[in-house]
């Protein structure tokens, strides 16, 4: 049961697919005095079945990360159309033809980060920025670079509106931050087709980096780097479908 969700979620993915239906029985008006107001309680109650059924289920057993992923808001960091899908086991679109991952992507990358409190992390691909506000809230020191200047900007007022600590920077992520380098470990939210030698470089002896690799416009491989002098352990965590890493013309 566990290896079969396991494989639907694989499947089902981070970034690229939007599918499933809405459960939910939330109603959003957009007019300025909501008809059915959606209460923190109500989206406390479906982020803890979220972290039950989605992700917890499906093997994520890091309590520290569970507890991270029931603290954070996911509903913050959607579009207001998606409200009622944000506690959803599914990506969701956040405009400019980009994606918040799934829920238990999120979780399983950041378990493959093995980082502890206090690590320095560079995340490639801010989003929305949830990934690195679930980042932020394990206590790691965050920094996160973004292509899109417009989800760059929205992504750096939103965590520091919530109150988390991240370092936005906008820019092509294949370069990392060379200046907060070494990085304990770097987490990549978008496909290349191969592995971006800068950001091998700006890992620690020892690190590791989470990467999905592969073609556009296809599946790729998710994958965990540990980092070993001038070579690279690789485990490779499964099929999954991510927007394609894009880069500066
Ligand atoms: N981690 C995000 C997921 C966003 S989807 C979240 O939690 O919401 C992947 C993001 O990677 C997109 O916003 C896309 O614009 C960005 N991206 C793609 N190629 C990039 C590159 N070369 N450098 C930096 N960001 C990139």
């Amino acid at each position: 049961m566990r290896m079969f969700l396991v494989m639907l979620a694989v499947v089902l993915a981070a970034c690229g697919h939007v599918g499933g239906t809405s459960t939910t029985t939330i109603v959003l008006t957009a007019s300025p005095l909501p008809r059915i107001s959606v209460t923190s309680d109500s989206f406390a109650r479906l982020r803890k079945e979220m972290v039950m059924t989605q992700i917890e289920l499906r093997g994520v057993s890091d309590l520290d990360i569970l507890a991270a992923m029931n603290a954070v808001s996911r509903h913050e960091f959607v579009l207001p159309e998606y409200l009622d899908q944000a506690y959803e086991d599914h990506p969701l679109p956040i405009g400019y033809g980009q994606t918040i991952s799934q829920p238990y992507i999120v979780a399983l990358m950041t378990e493959k980060l093995q980082v502890k409190r206090g690590d320095k992390v560079l995340e490639i691909g801010t989003g929305s920025g949830y990934q690195a506000a679930v980042l932020a809230y394990l206590g790691l020191e965050v920094y996160s670079v973004e292509i899109i200047p417009e989800l760059a900007h929205v992504a750096d007022e939103r965590l520091k509106r919530l109150g988390y600590k991240v370092a936005v920077k906008e820019g092509d992520g294949y370069f990392g931050w060379e200046e907060y380098s070494p990085y304990d470990a770097i987490i990549v939210t978008a496909a290349p087709d191969h592995v971006p030698q800068p950001l091998v470089k700006q890992l620690k002896d020892g690190g590791r980096l989470v990467i999905p690799v592969g073609p556009r416009g296809a599946y790729q491989t998710l994958w965990q780097f540990t980092r070993q002098g001038d070579d690279l352990k690789a485990v490779n965590l499964g099929g999954v479908a991510f927007v394609p890493f894009v880069r500066e013309k």
